[in-house]
């Protein structure tokens, strides 16, 4: 079964220090480096990394604090990641709110959406990690799910803003 980890929105903005900080950001980036180069990904043959990537995205901004805007260093990859061998990023929610990375748009410009990007490469299942889990992670996995992809939230590579 080809598999993809999908690395959902562990930018500087939801790590420690970031404008919508999600405690244990900082420790979920130093884990998914960890298990991209010494884990072997969990089987997966392709890792994707999603990112939160906001223009002007309207009420979405006031509904939470300004974050991830693009061409600041919030909206940029934490340090922790940034330089893992990422074989795709999705980027999302330029112009209106974007919580699944289904919504994502292939930033090498290709033009694919993620779903379209996992078929073309006969990705049947995938396995969804990154901040946070009951927002962006939960609205991707919902999605693979709904698609069709066998799929996996992997819990301990996450961290939620509501902890309950
Ligand atoms: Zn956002």
């Amino acid at each position: 079964m080809t598999k993809a980890l999908i690395v959902v929105d562990v930018q500087r903005d939801f790590c420690e220090g970031g404008s919508l900080a999600v405690a244990g950001g900082n420790a979920v980036a130093a884990n998914v480096r960890e298990y991209v180069l010494n884990g072997g990904s969990g089987g997966a043959l392709y890792v994707v990394a999603t990112r939160d990537y906001h223009v002007d995205p309207g009420a979405h901004f006031g509904e939470w604090p300004v974050h991830c805007r693009v061409g600041t260093e919030g909206a940029e990859f934490h340090p922790a990641v940034a330089d893992l061998p990422f074989d795709a990023e999705f980027r999302k929610g330029e112009h209106a709110a974007a919580y699944s990375g289904f919504e994502g748009v292939d930033a090498a410009g290709s033009g694919l959406s993620l779903e379209a990007w996992l078929r073309e490469r006969g990705v049947i299942e995938v396995d969804v990690c990154g901040l946070a889990t009951d927002f962006c992670v939960a609205a991707t996995a919902k999605d693979a799910e709904r698609l069709g992809f066998t799929t996996r939230v992997l819990v301990e590579l996450s961290a939620a803003v509501n902890q309950g």
